[in-house]
Parts: structure tokens; C-alpha cells; sequence
């Protein structure tokens, strides 16, 4: 490859301390388009690359609230606007103590191809806090987005950048958020996604990621000629929004998942979870899934502190098909290890890069349908971007309407994915396939809007 990998590096590390994770998903793009890159000189000539890599603006600020006792408390605000080639920056606000610049960087890059990959007129981003909602009380969830968009509200609109939801970011923040950006800019703007759908959200939008992921999943294992998910065994990591509904759609296709977690444990139930006590568990209190255990106790609890060492629970059950849906890195290679051993087929991410690049080669290497996040669970932007469009012309799309729509672009996207593989001479390699699908269309168009 021409392009000076050195160049590359000193770009992403001399920039901020905290980049591993973006450089990993830097790395991973690198070496996918590689064929690309040395079959078009083009893309070097105009220097795509380096900068693809660099985020366009990133902006930081401070976040002054006052809690239930009037302590006044701080945070830290940011917003990764990374490309806007192909459309207005669009990606999710995180909630989460872990946060820091590098974490939004990696995010907002992944975002910038899944976006591309959707065929819509998207651009990337990726934005949030170290705000930590657990514990707080509604009052002070409120206080809190109201003063996040007394800033954030500066740097967004319709046509510029239209966040939306992520870790510890539903439909409460949103209509939150999207409250004080009314009455800052006394305008009804489409100027966030994932909003209730009591004003102006879309149907079906809490539901898209999950759903999508099962679509993608069932879309690549008919490619790939292996059997459907009716009647198998699947495992699910996380009991958010993405898992449960990946859940959910796993149930209404016949299939049997077993497991879901959070960051104190994991529950087994071999004859298939309980969705509707899970979603009272998880999504309407929050409390520990410890607690499905008052209900089922033939199911099993495992803390995390009785994980073995760098290996997760959810991992060591017996499956036919993964979906780890949680957070980033949660899958190690000791994981992808049991997986295989295990007979497992396919590992589809509803998460944001929750398996380590050990982890992918492991997979690549025992020939698992492996479905990337930024293909996989592009479904959620995929409706964000049918509420922006609703909201432009002032409609609303019924539920059948909008999940039809979603089948089929999850389909194209797993279609165009395997496609370029094949093309690039990877056939089977979702990721060397989602990396170039999505890294061409957004390069095509750097070109074309010149420097
Ligand atoms: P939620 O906040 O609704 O749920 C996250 C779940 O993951 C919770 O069960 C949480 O447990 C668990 N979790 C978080 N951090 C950890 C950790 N370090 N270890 C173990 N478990 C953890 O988030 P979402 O479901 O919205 O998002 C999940 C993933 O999907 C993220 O990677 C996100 O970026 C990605 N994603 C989300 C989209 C969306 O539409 N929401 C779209 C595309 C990707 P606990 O409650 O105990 O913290």
C-alpha cells in the first residue's frame, strides 16, 4: 500500500492519549481497503485517507447542573462531527461515566460507514457525557439534558447534525433534550431522532437496531447458504435496547434465545428468556437481572466476578447463533474460542465493535458468518433517518411500513457487503466487505466535493 502507515500513525496517536479503541477501528479499515487502495491510485493521489481520519470538528464542553440538594455538579459534553460528505453528521449521544474523546472518535468513525453502508444521504458522528444516569432521579436526568443542549444546541439543527440515542441515552433524553432545543431556538425542528413518538418520533425506532440485526443475520445465513434461526439456540450479551429487542425479534422468528446481561451479570434460562419480565426488569426499572431469578429460579445468575479471566458467561453457553449486543470489547478471543468449540455458526454485532480484532480473526479463520456492527446493526440509523425524512415533510409512517422498509435495506446492505468480498477476491469476509462497501461510496464523494 502506498499510503505511509507511519503517516497514519502519527496522526491518530499524536493526537490525544485515550485513542486505542479509535485506533483499533482505524487499523481494522486500513487493512480491508488495502485492495482497494493499490487497484485505484486515485484514492492516495487525493489523499482520502488521512483525511477520513481526521474528524472534522471536535467539540468539548462543560456541563453545570444543580442535583435534587442543590449541589451544583459537572460534566464533561462532547460532539465528534467527523464527516458530512454524504449528508447532515448524524449518530448517538452516550451516557456513560466511561466516556472520553477517543471513545466518541472510535464511535464516530464506525458511524461514518455504517452510515455510508445504508445508501442514505447520512453523514458521521458521534457525541455524549461522563454523565452517569444510574441513580438519578427523572427531575435530574431532566436538569441535566436541558443544560447539555443549552450548549450542544450551538453546534446542531436539521440540515447540520441530528444526534440521537445510545448507552444510556432513550426516548426520556431525547424528549428531554429535544425540549430545551425548542425553547432555545423557538423552533419544532427535526433536529434529533429516537424522539417519543407522542411528537414527532418514529414508529419502531426503539426496536430498529435490534430487529435489524436479526434481518442482517437471517439475510447472511441464507447467503451463505446455512440453516435459518427457527428453532436455534442464540445467545445475547447486554438488556438494553439493543438486546432486548434483538430478543424480541429472535422470538417472533421461531428462534430460542437464552441469555441476556448487563454489568453485574448474566441470566441463563435454557427454555428461552422472559422477554415481557425483562423489559419490566430492565427497561421500565432498571434493577438487577439477578432479580429474574424471584421469577424463574430454574434459571441461572452468574456476577460478573465469577467470570473466569478475560472470558464472559454469555460466551460459554452452547449456541447455534451470537449476538453480542453490550458494549465494545466485550467479546475476547478466549470467548470467540468457546463459540467455536462450542458449534457456534454465526456472530452477528448489535453492538459497536464488541469483539477484539483476536476475536474477528479467530471467526475468519473457522469460517463463522461474522455480520460487523457497522453492517449489522445499521438499523438504527436506518429509521433515524426515516423519522428525519417523516419530520421534513410532516408525515408519520405506519409500523408495516417502516419495518418493511428496514427488512429490505438490512438485506441490501448484507447483500452489497458479501458482493464486494466476493469482488475483492475475500469472498465470505463481511468485514473486508463492509470496510470497502462503505469506505468507496464516502471516497467517491470526498473526490467529487474536492478539497
Ligand atoms: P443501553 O444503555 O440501552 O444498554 C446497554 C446494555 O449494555 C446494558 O444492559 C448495560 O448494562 C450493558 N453494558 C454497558 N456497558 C457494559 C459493560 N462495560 N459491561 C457489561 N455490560 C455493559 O444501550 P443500547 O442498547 O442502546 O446500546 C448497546 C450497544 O449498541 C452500544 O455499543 C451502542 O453503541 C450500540 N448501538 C446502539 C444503537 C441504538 O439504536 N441504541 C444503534 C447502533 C449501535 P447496565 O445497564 O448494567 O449498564
Amino acid at each position: 500500500m502506498d499510503i505511509s502507515q507511519e503517516n497514519i500513525k502519527n496522526i491518530l496517536v499524536g493526537d490525544c492519549a485515550q485513542n486505542s479503541v479509535f485506533f483499533q477501528a482505524v487499523q481494522e479499515v486500513i487493512s480491508s481497503i488495502a485492495p482497494l487502495l493499490n487497484s485505484d491510485k486515485k484514492y492516495n493521489m487525493f489523499s482520502v485517507l488521512e483525511r477520513l481520519i481526521v474528524p472534522d470538528r471536535v467539540i468539548k464542553f462543560k456541563v453545570s447542573w444543580l442535583d435534587d440538594g442543590n449541589n451544583i455538579r459537572v460534566n464533561t459534553g462532547y460532539r465528534v462531527q467527523f464527516n458530512n460528505t454524504l449528508g447532515p453528521y448524524k449518530g448517538g449521544l452516550r451516557f456513560h461515566p466511561s466516556v472520553n474523546e477517543g471513545i466518541f472518535k472510535f464511535l464516530g468513525f464506525e458511524q461514518i460507514f455504517k452510515n455510508s453502508l445504508t445508501g442514505l444521504p447520512i453523514g458521521g458522528a458521534k457525541g455524549g457525557s461522563d454523565f452517569d444516569p444510574k441513580g438519578k432521579t427523572d427531575f435530574e436526568i431532566m436538569k441535566f439534558c436541558s443544560a447539555f443542549m443549552r450548549e450542544l444546541h450551538k453546534y446542531i439543527g436539521p440540515r447540520i447534525d441530528v444526534p440521537a440515542g445510545d448507552i444510556g441515552v432513550g426516548a426520556r433524553e431525547i424528549g428531554y433534550l429535544f425540549g430545551e432545543y425548542k425553547k432555545i431556538t423557538s423552533s419544532y425542528d427535526g433536529v434529533l431522532t429516537g424522539k417519543p413518538h407522542v411528537f414527532g418520533g418514529s414508529l419502531m425506532r426503539p426496536e430498529a437496531t435490534g430487529y435489524g440485526v436479526v434481518y442482517f443475520t437471517q439475510a447472511m445465513l441464507e447467503l451463505e447458504k446455512k440453516e435459518g434461526l427457527a428453532g436455534k439456540i442464540c445467545t445475547v450479551s447486554g438488556a438494553g435496547k439493543v438486546a432486548l429487542h434483538a430478543i424480541e425479534k429472535l422470538l417472533q422468528v421461531g428462534a430460542i434465545p437464552v441469555t441476556c446481561s448487563d454489568s453485574r451479570g448474566m441470566i441463563y434460562d435454557s427454555r428461552g428468556v422472559d422477554l415481557p419480565l425483562l423489559k419490566e426488569l430492565k427497561l421500565q426499572n432498571g434493577a438487577s437481572l439477578e432479580r429474574y431469578l424471584e421469577f424463574h429460579p430454574d434459571a441461572k445468575y452468574t456476577p460478573v466476578c465469577d467470570y473466569s479471566e478475560g472470558e464472559h458467561a454469555v460466551w460459554g453457553i452452547q449456541c447455534y447463533a451470537a449476538f453480542p449486543c453490550a458494549t465494545q470489547n466485550e467479546l475476547s478471543e478466549a470467548d470467540a474460542q468457546n463459540l467455536i468449540a462450542n458449534g457456534c455458526v454465526s456472530v452477528s454485532e448489535g453492538a459497536n465493535m464488541p469483539s477484539t480484532p483476536e476475536a474477528i480473526n479467530a471467526f475468519l479463520n473457522h469460517n463463522v458468518c461474522f455480520a460487523p456492527a457497522k453492517a449489522a446493526n445499521a438499523g438504527g440509523v436506518v429509521v433515524s433517518e426515516f423519522e428525519m425524512s417523516q419530520n421534513a415533510s410532516m408525515q408519520r409512517w405506519h409500523f408495516e411500513k417502516i419495518d418493511t422498509k428496514l427488512k429490505i435495506i438490512m438485506e441490501q446492505i448484507c447483500k452489497r457487503v458479501a458482493l464486494t468480498a466476493k469482488d475483492y477476491g475475500v469472498e465470505g469476509n463481511y468485514v473486508d466487505g463492509a470496510n470497502i462497501a462503505g469506505f468507496k461510496r464516502i471516497a467517491d464523494a470526498m473526490i467529487a466535493e474536492g478539497v
